[in-house]
């Protein structure tokens, strides 16, 4: 699975969905302690081998009325009773071995006794009738009065453990079955389910049954419906079915989003020696998702955000690329091998991620690879709550086993190991590791143990300080010259706190010095909190580094001159060593020669994640100098993912009429909509003369999916312009886009703040059925800090569509209100819409770019709860 805040991580896209999620972000500073998974995988009495599922569906109700049979066997002799995961399903009829037969509901399960102790081995098939409205696990996305033209989608989202909210089953990944799955339907609709489509037929009343067969054994978690209005695209893997489908009307997204899934599936087969296992390959693209996306076993579900609009896509380097990737590779790690217990995820989800650098390397090349793993570093650091935790823990009652440390750790992790014991002995590991454990349950021992039957390479120590230790190495370096005896005395010390999980680190680390005679590259083995290492250099060098490349998961403190820095920023061949430079001089005392460097870099670097943070940091330096290599950057012919960032960096020079007068043009007119999107916003920040005008006549022009005026509506807010509360009102009705709505509230909470009317329409949107237009409102008004609002946050709380977790982002909001914040950002527990988080606080001066990477660092850290905690949130009321 995917989050859709993680999906974004390294794109920096100022998409409409952002806001929504960071509204979100705070919720977790005041949340308690949310239901947990179980960290440990169940005993079991049972083996479910078989599953045969019809299902029909009342719309008026939201209502799933269902059958299903289970084949099962006995696995432990003196087995008295078979309990299933139910919850708030009504159970009507049972039968054992088709007799009729008494069963019992407790909390959260379905127990039906046995009329005698079963032995070991003795199979039973049990029918179970039922029908429910599910509060999760199974979603009715239909159309209403403000959006009467929406396609009708019912999708389902099981992991972690929500299957049993429509499904009567054994909902842990501990057991694998087959299924059949037989879906009534309207005749006009497509369904999606596991498995091969045997047959569609008439079933009158206007109706079509579907059934669907999955012969490839799979845990519950994966099992997948979805039906509804949709359209579909045809492709094909080797002669097996590709297929995508977006809701009615937005076919003509699938190919330029999707249209990769083929080659990935060939690089994936190839680089694993395990070619794709199960019958056909689909993506269902659904709206209101709860997720970015999941990888349901052979029919992955997406968010319908990921049709970006044709005219946007291409605007974009990587497209949803990290998306598709990342769900494919899990068809083959958390499908086909899958981890026997929550805290084992990370062989489910460190593998997805690593899948995504491995496609960005086939196919955008190695500088694009080594900025997402630079990128990923970055993020993982400054996620502060994940360092004493290991990836392996089974002790997350208090937090999400799916957390940073499964995902861009995991990821790290399995990238260095590749690095280390080299690209051929990793894939034969891998091959070892899917061969042996295909079609069954996994703990991270069993991955370690194929890697040695594999290459012969031990990696306990590895997997041990990687794996089941936490931190990371936080290197502080320093190196003298000795003329004398031609060497360069490299000083090595670990700085890192050694307590609890974390460690000294023992890794092979490449050291390349250059002198006037060229490069050389020295490997030397850290292993102590402080080491000296002698290394030969004909002369006193040019350039020293540690870890060239960036191999390693770990910060360096290297204590360099500026001529070094310099130097760096310019010869280093590797992409992480000159970001690594544009970063410390960025740091260092700004004079002209550093300002010049930048520049130079944001025109010349070959690599575009050097030169958009050269842009980063010119906007952060300020001054004349910087705006005008700024300026010059945004006329040049560099790609949209750049020029956006440039736009947005622009953002910091206030009285600056040159800087104002360039981005009311860009805002106005360009080529990329990324660039007006970016000038739009940074002229709110700016709050120049003109910037009223360009705003509101971006919000009067079309653009593709509103993508224009949805930047110039979120701008609003910063710019400070009571002038704008009508169109903030009219763009925040019910009716219009939802992504125009959450930025619209967003700002209107912004205006006006005395102005009880504005508290008061905000307020109406608590009660929406829109889960995102719900959650704007309520952090809205806890950014507003008028104090009306509360009777109305707690009469939300009384509702009773609310799942309990959505209590305490309330209760967040209305400690808010009665306490107003003391300005400083983070400082006051629920706090949290991203204009308000980061907005200019007088103190340090952030860039629209900067919030946003903050505040992604901080979803990246929290995403994974945000997950967890959506997916337990109340479908919409019709
Ligand atoms: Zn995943």
């Amino acid at each position: 699975m995917i989050s859709e805040p993680l999906r974004n991580t390294n794109h920096h896209r100022s998409r409409p969905a952002f806001l929504a999620l960071a509204a979100l972000l705070a919720i977790f500073i005041a949340a308690p302690q949310l239901p947990a998974d179980e960290p440990y995988a169940r005993s079991r009495d049972y083996d479910l081998q078989h599953s045969k599922i019809a299902l029909r569906f009342d719309l008026d109700q939201k209502k799933v009325i269902g059958e299903v049979t289970h084949s099962l066997s006995i696995l432990r002799d003196g087995t008295a009773k078979i309990v299933f995961d139910s919850t708030g399903l009504t159970i009507q009829k049972v039968t054992v071995n088709k007799a009729a037969a008494k069963f019992e509901t407790a909390a959260e399960k379905l127990i039906i006794p046995l009329a005698a102790g079963a032995k070991a081995g003795e199979k039973f098939e049990i029918t179970i009738r039922y029908e429910g409205k599910p509060t999760k696990g199974m979603y009715f996305i239909l159309p209403d009065k403000d959006y009467p033209d929406r396609p009708s989608q019912i999708w389902t989202q099981g992991e972690s453990e929500d299957t049993h909210y429509y499904l009567p089953t054994y909902d842990y990944p501990n057991d694998r079955l087959t299924t059949e799955t037989i879906l009534t339907v309207p005749a006009s609709w497509i369904t999606v389910s596991n498995g091969k489509l045997i047959g569609v037929s008439d079933a009158g009343k206007g109706l079509k049954t579907w059934y669907w067969k999955e012969s490839v054994p799979s845990s519950t978690y994966l099992i997948t419906v979805v039906a509804g209005e949709f359209e579909e695209v045809k492709d094909t893997w080797r002669g097996i079915p590709v297929t995508y489908y977006a809701p009615k009307g937005r076919a003509d997204r699938l190919a330029i989003n999707f249209g990769r899934t083929p080659a990935m599936i060939e690089l994936f087969s190839k680089k694993f020696g395990v070619d794709y296992a199960w019958e056909k390959y689909a993506q269902v693209m659904v709206d209101d998702f709860v997720a970015g996306g999941m990888e349901n076993s052979s029919a992955t579900t997406n968010t319908s955000n990921s049709l970006v609009h044709p005219k946007l896509a291409p605007e974009y380097l990587t497209g949803e690329d990290d998306l598709i990737s990342h769900e494919l590779g899990h068809q083959w790690f958390g499908d086909l091998v899958t981890c026997k217990d929550w805290g084992d995820v990370w062989l489910n989800e460190g593998f997805a991620t690593f899948l995504e650098v491995v496609w960005s390397e086939a196919h955008f090349g190695k500088d694009q690879a080594d900025y997402e793993r630079w990128n990923g570093a970055r993020e993982w650091f400054e996620s502060s709550s994940l360092w004493n935790k290991p990836i392996v823990r089974h002790d997350f009652d208090d937090s999400s086993e799916f957390d940073g440390n499964a995902y861009g750790k995991g990821g790290w992790v399995l990238y260095m190991l590749r690095h280390q014991i080299g690209e051929d002995a990793f894939y034969r590991g891998i091959k070892q590791y899917l061969e042996v454990n295909r079609g069954k349950n996994v703990v991270t021992a069993d991955l370690a143990k194929a890697i040695e039957e594999a290459t012969h390479a031990n990696v306990d120590q590895f997997f041990s300080q990687w794996v089941y230790g936490a931190g990371a190495p936080k290197f502080d370096l320093s190196y003298t010259y000795d003329a004398e005896k031609r060497q360069v005395m490299l000083a090595v010390k670990q700085a890192q706190k050694v307590e609890g999980r974390v460690g000294l680190f023992r890794v092979p680390v490449e050291v390349e010095i250059t002198t006037a005679s060229g490069p050389k590259l020295y490997n030397v083995a850290v292993s102590k909190d402080s080491q000296t290492f002698p290394l030969p250099a004909e002369s006193a060098p040019l350039m020293v580094l540690f870890d060239k490349g960036g191999h390693v998961l770990k910060s360096a403190e290297f204590h360099k001159e500026k001529k070094e820095w310099l130097y760096q920023l310019k010869n280093a061949a590797d992409l992480a060593d000159r970001a690594d430079a544009v970063v410390a001089l960025g740091k260092m005392k700004t004079d002209e020669e550093v300002v010049a460097a930048l520049g130079e870099t944001l025109r010349n670097d070959k690599a575009w994640g050097v030169r958009a943070n050269a842009a980063d940091t010119l906007g952060k330096l300020g001054g004349a100098s910087c705006s005008k290599l700024l300026l010059a950057a945004l006329d040049s012919n560099d790609k949209p993912w750049v020029r956006s960032r440039v736009a947005t960096a622009l953002g910091n020079f206030k009285d600056d009429a040159a800087v104002a007068a360039k981005l009311n043009s860009v805002a106005k007119q360009d080529d990329s909509y990324r660039a007006r999107a970016g000038a739009l916003q940074a002229l709110g920040r700016l709050k120049g003369p003109n910037t009223f005008a360009t705003l509101d006549a971006a919000v009067s022009a079309d653009s593709p999916d509103g993508f224009l005026r949805n930047a110039a509506l979120r701008s609003f807010g910063p710019l400070g312009d009571d002038k704008a509360v009508p169109l903030l009102l009219q763009w925040s009705a019910a009716g219009k886009p939802i992504d125009s709505r959450t930025a619209a509230i967003n700002s209107l909470a912004r205006l006006q703040k005395d102005n009880k009317d504005i508290t008061k329409q905000i307020a109406a949107y608590l009660t929406e059925p829109h889960f995102r237009v719900r959650m704007a409102a309520i952090y809205a008004l806890g950014g507003r800090g008028d104090a009306t609002a509360i009777p109305a946050l707690e009469a939300l709380l009384k509702s009773d569509d609310l799942s309990i977790e959505m209590s305490p982002m309330i209760k967040g909001q209305i400690a808010r209100l009665k306490k107003p914040a003391d300005g400083k950002p983070g400082a006051n527990a629920g706090s949290g819409d991203a204009g308000e988080e980061f907005a200019e606080d007088g103190g340090e001066k952030l860039s629209t770019e900067q919030r946003l990477e903050k505040l992604e660092h901080l979803l990246q850290e929290m995403s994974e709860r945000l997950k967890s905690m959506e997916k337990r949130l109340p479908p919409p009321k019709p």
